[in-house]
C-alpha cells in the first residue's frame, strides 16, 4: 500500500463526509475495516462496557512506519486513494481517511504500529483529537485502542442505548464484516468473555457454519453464478421478522433497496409478513457502481440498477425451483443411514437393521439369536424371562432414563462446543431462557445472549446431539412460563420432563438397534422408577404366566 498522503482540497470536497461514529459499533467497523485493508489474517476486537469502556482492535496486516502512523490521525490522510480517478475504482473498505481521526476527536485513543518485519514500532496516544505522547512500542501489526467514547460529546453519549443493545449492535457489525471475509479469523471478546471465535474458514459456506451453524445452514439454499454468490431461505423456511438479512457489494456490506426487492420478488406468493434469510454477494466491477454516496457507505449507487435487478431475480427465482427436487431435503429429519432397510421405503422413523431376523409389524429382519426380545411396530418390544412376558415402549423408557441423567447433572460429562450453536428465538423466548439461564446450567445447558433473540449455545448433553435445539428451547420456555409455580413437580423437573422428551428417540424419530435397546433396558433398570416415563404413562407392562393362562381361558 502507498504511504498516506493528506488528500488535496479538491478531492476532500468530493467525498460524502459525514458522521461516521455514531455509536461504539461505528468504531468497531471502522477500526475492523481497516484492518482487513491492511491485509490482516486474524483480527482480536476487545470491548469494556458494550464499547464505552475500551474498543480494541488487534490485526496482525502490514502495519505503518511512524511518519503514516502521526499522519492517519489528521482529516482526509489516507493511503487509498490519491486521484480523483480512483473515486471511480474503490477496491479498499477505507477511502476517506476520515475514520482515524473522527474517532480520535471523540475519545481518548491510542495506536501502536509497526510496519512488516520491524521490531520496534511506534505508539501514540490522543485525546479529544491532540496528539499527546509519542514512543516506542514493541507489537507487529496495528493495535488501536480507543477508550472513554464520547467522554467529550456528552449530548452523544446519552443517546447510546443499553449495553445489551449497543454490544449486540457490535456484534452485528463483526459478524457482518466476518462473513464477506471468511480468510481471515476473527476473535470477539466482551468484558473477558469470548463472545465470537473465528478461525480462518475456507469459503462462505464454511463461515456461515461457524457464526450459524449446520442448523441454521440446512434452511437455506445456495446459489452461485458469475459475480453472485448467494444462500437464501428455502420456501418453508421463511421467518416473522427481517433477521439475518445481508447484502454485501464487493465485500463492502450495505443496504440496497433493490436488491433486497429483488430477493423478496424471487419467492413467489410470499405470504404477508413472512421474510426470507438472505446473504447475497456481488461482485460488481468498481466502476460500475458508486460506493460514495453516503458517509457510512451503507448505500450504493449501479450503473445498471435495472440489470442487477433482474440478474439476481432471475437467479434466485431459479434456485428456488430447483428445491423441490431433492426429497429428503424437504424431510430433514431422517437421517440417512449407511446400513438402514432397503431404500424406498417410506418409513416415518429410520430403523437400523439389526444383525438377526426379527418378525416386525411390516418387516423381516435377520435375528441376532443372544437378544432377547423382538420389535413390535416401531415403538414397542416385547421380551420374556420366562415367567411372563414383558411389553416396553422404548420410547418413554427412553425418556425416563435421560430424565433422570438430567435431573441428576449429566453437566459434568456435558458437551462444550467448540463452535457454541446459535439459536434464534422469540424475544418472550429468549428473556424467559436467559432468566433461567442457571436452571438449564444445572441440566447440562450454557446458554448465554447473543443479542438479536439469539441465544449461545455453548453446552449441551450428549444425549440431545442431533436434537433440534430451536424446539428445545422453545419448549423449555413455554413450560417455564406455563409451569412456574406448578403443583406437582418443580419446575427443574418439568423442564427436565420436557428436555428428555426431545433428546429420546421419539423425539428423534430413531428405533435404535439391539445392542443399544439391551443397553437402554439396563439402564431402565437402574432408574428410580422404571416403570413410567416423566409424564407418567407406562414405560413397562408384564403379563404373568398366570395372566396369560387368564387370558387363555386355561383357567
Ligand atoms: P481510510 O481507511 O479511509 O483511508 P482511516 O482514517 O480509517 O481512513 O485510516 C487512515 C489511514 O491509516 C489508512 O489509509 C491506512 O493507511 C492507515 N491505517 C489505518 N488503520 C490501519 C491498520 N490497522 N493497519 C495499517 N494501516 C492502517
Ligand atoms: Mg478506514
Amino acid at each position: 500500500m502507498p504511504a498516506i498522503k493528506v488528500l488535496p482540497e479538491g478531492l476532500k470536497n468530493k467525498i460524502r463526509a459525514g458522521e461516521v461514529v455514531e455509536r461504539p459499533a461505528s468504531v468497531v467497523k471502522e477500526l475492523v475495516e481497516n484492518s482487513l485493508d491492511a491485509g490482516a489474517g486474524r483480527i482480536e476486537i476487545e470491548v469494556k462496557k458494550a464499547g464505552r469502556g475500551l474498543i480494541s482492535v488487534s490485526d496482525d496486516g502490514r502495519g505503518m512506519d511512524r511518519e503514516d502512523a502521526l499522519l492517519c490521525l489528521e482529516r482526509h490522510a489516507t493511503s487509498k486513494l490519491s486521484r480523483e480517478e480512483d473515486l471511480r475504482s474503490i477496491g479498499t473498505m477505507g477511502f476517506r481517511g476520515e475514520a482515524l481521526p473522527s474517532i480520535a476527536s471523540v475519545s481518548r485513543l491510542t495506536l501502536a504500529t509497526a510496519p512488516e518485519g520491524v521490531v520496534s514500532g511506534v505508539s501514540i496516544e490522543a485525546e479529544g483529537g491532540g496528539v499527546g505522547t509519542v514512543g516506542d512500542t514493541a507489537t507487529t501489526g496495528t493495535t488501536v485502542a480507543v477508550r472513554d467514547l464520547f467522554f467529550n460529546t456528552p449530548a452523544r453519549k446519552k443517546f447510546l442505548k443499553t449495553d445489551q443493545t449497543e454490544l449486540m449492535h457490535i456484534v452485528e457489525a463483526v459478524t457482518s464484516l466476518s462473513l464477506s471475509h471468511p480468510e481471515v479469523a476473527f476473535g470477539l471478546k466482551a468484558d473477558e468473555n469470548p463472545m465470537m471465535e473465528l478461525p480462518k474458514a475456507g469459503d462462505l459456506r464454511e463461515r456461515l457454519m461457524q457464526v450459524y451453524g449446520g442448523e441454521f445452514l440446512s434452511g437455506l439454499i445456495e446459489r452461485r453464478a458469475p459475480g453472485l454468490h448467494a444462500f437464501i431461505s428455502k420456501r418453508e423456511n421463511t421467518r416473522q421478522s427481517r433477521s439475518h438479512q445481508y447484502i454485501f457489494i464487493n465485500r463492502r456490506p450495505v443496504k440496497e433497496r433493490s436488491v433486497s426487492h429483488a430477493v423478496y420478488a424471487s419467492y413467489e406468493s410470499l405470504p404477508e409478513g413472512r421474510h426470507p434469510v438472505y446473504f447475497i454477494f456481488l461482485d460488481i466491477d468498481p466502476k460500475k457502481v458508486d460506493v460514495n454516496v453516503h458517509p457510512t457507505k451503507q448505500e450504493v449507487r449501479f450503473e445498471d440498477k435495472e440489470g442487477i435487478y433482474r440478474f439476481i431475480k432471475e437467479n434466485l427465482t431459479e434456485a428456488l425451483k430447483g428445491v423441490a427436487v431433492p426429497a429428503a431435503e424437504e424431510r430433514p429429519y431422517i437421517q440417512p443411514s449407511a446400513h438402514g432397510p432397503s431404500a424406498g421405503l417410506d418409513l416415518p422413523y429410520q430403523v437400523p437393521a439389526p444383525a438377526g431376523l426379527y418378525v416386525s409389524e411390516s418387516l423381516a429382519y435377520e435375528i441376532k439369536p443372544s437378544v432377547p426380545f423382538v420389535y413390535l411396530g416401531d415403538t414397542f418390544i416385547a421380551l420374556t424371562d420366562g415367567g411372563g412376558l414383558t411389553l416396553i415402549d422404548f420410547h418413554a423408557a427412553h425418556e425416563r432414563v435421560l430424565y433422570e441423567k438430567l435431573l441428576k447433572g449429566v453437566r459434568l460429562e456435558g458437551r462444550t462446543l467448540l463452535f457454541p450453536l446459535h439459536v434464534k428465538l422469540s424475544i418472550k423466548e429468549h428473556q424467559t431462557i436467559l432468566g433461567h439461564a442457571g436452571l438449564l446450567h444445572e441440566l447440562g445447558m450454557d446458554v448465554e445472549d447473543f443479542g438479536h433473540e439469539t441465544v449461545l449455545l455453548r453446552a449441551f448433553p450428549p444425549a440431545l446431539r442431533d436434537s433440534d435445539m430451536r424446539g428445545i428451547l422453545g419448549d423449555v420456555a413455554t413450560e417455564i412460563s406455563e409451569g412456574e409455580g406448578g403443583p406437582i413437580q418443580s419446575l427443574k423437573e418439568a423442564v427436565a420432563a420436557r428436555v428428555a422428551c426431545h433428546g429420546s428417540l421419539r423425539g428423534k424419530r430413531r428405533v435404535p438397534g439391539p445392542e443399544e435397546l439391551a443397553a437402554l433396558l439396563g439402564d431402565l433398570d437402574s432408574t428410580e422408577r422404571p416403570d413410567i416415563c416423566p409424564h407418567g404413562r407406562p414405560t413397562r407392562v408384564r403379563y404373568s404366566l398366570d395372566e396369560l393362562k387368564r387370558v387363555f381361558k386355561r383357567r
